[in-house]
């Protein structure tokens, strides 16, 4: 057996456990369970096969274009890293190139890389304009991130509305505060 296989084995009984503790036994609407979720976490956690370097490497000439570049309201769903619960919502991810514009796709799929791991939304948010601000170098960048979170839903507190909202500012986004207003009015709009 490959090293692969023997792991897949071991993740699968890891779940068969995980599910016993919980159920007793594993009854026959549980007996596939355990494949089915490790299959779904080739998925969910598909974000650690991805490099952000790569994700960012094909850039085109700004021809001059000095403002705001925004994509707003992009879906996300990612995993708690403290209580292994669901949380989603979306972000809004803009930057102010200087010579070079990434593909708007591309924003997109750095959102998702740092969503489908382990994580908790303050290092989302601050992996994301980490990534812009090292790879394409523009004059400013930002991540707002607007989410609900499982944990909160559904144990603990029980808050079923409760949005959390956290911002992560460079550049001149955090220096000037006509960029930073014109951001959050193009959110905004
Ligand atoms: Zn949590």
């Amino acid at each position: 057996m490959t090293e692969g296989q023997i792991k897949a084995i071991e993740a699968v009984d890891t779940i068969i456990r995980y599910i016993e503790s919980i159920d007793g036994d594993l009854r026959e609407g549980l007996s596939r369970t355990p494949e089915r979720v490790i299959e779904s976490f080739k998925e969910i956690y598909s974000g650690y096969e991805d490099d952000a370097q790569e994700i960012l490497s094909a850039t085109f000439n700004s021809e001059g274009y000095d403002g705001i570049v925004l994509l707003r309201d992009v879906e996300f769903h990612s995993v708690c890293e403290h209580h292994l619960q669901p949380f989603s919502g979306k972000a809004h991810i803009a930057y102010i190139p200087v010579d070079k514009i990434v593909g708007i796709s591309k924003l997109a799929r750095l959102l998702d890389m740092h969503s489908k791991r382990l994580q908790n939304q303050e290092r989302l948010t601050e992996s994301i304009v980490d990534d812009l601000q090292r790879i394409i170098q523009p004059l400013g960048c930002a991540a707002i991130v607007e989410a609900q979170h499982g944990c909160m839903r559904c144990r603990g507190v029980s808050k079923q509305n409760a949005v959390m909202v956290t911002s992560s500012m460079r550049g001149a986004f955090f220096d000037k505060p006509q960029a930073r207003s014109e951001l959050m009015q193009l959110i905004n709009q």
